[in-house]
């Protein structure tokens, strides 16, 4: 299998309302943040049409990339989905 295939078998447990994910509101986007729209395998942000990067963090495969980026100088908040939700990977 393709790694898009591989990637395509695992399920997601949406936590309503609660989010694991939140951008900090920002009116223009650090260099970094900015690279979450490119590097985030799961494609969760994206550019509104103010220029600010959301998210939507559902499909989030929990890689912690962004979390790396963008954590510690306060960008985003990231937590570990509750337990029970979340990815489930069917490929490790
Ligand atoms: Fe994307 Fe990984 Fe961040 Fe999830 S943890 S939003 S998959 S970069």
């Amino acid at each position: 299998l393709r790694v898009e295939e591989k990637l395509y078998q695992n399920r997601y447990l949406v936590d309503p309302g609660r989010p694991h994910i939140k951008v900090r509101p920002h009116e223009r986007p650090s260099a970094n943040l900015l690279a979450l729209t490119h590097i985030c395998p799961a494609k969760c942000y994206e550019l509104n049409d103010k220029g600010q990067v959301e998210t939507t963090s559902d499909g989030c495969m929990e890689c912690g990339t962004c979390r790396v980026l963008c954590e510690a100088n306060g960008e985003i908040v990231w937590n570990y989905p509750r337990g029970g939700f979340g990815v489930l990977f069917k490929f490790g």
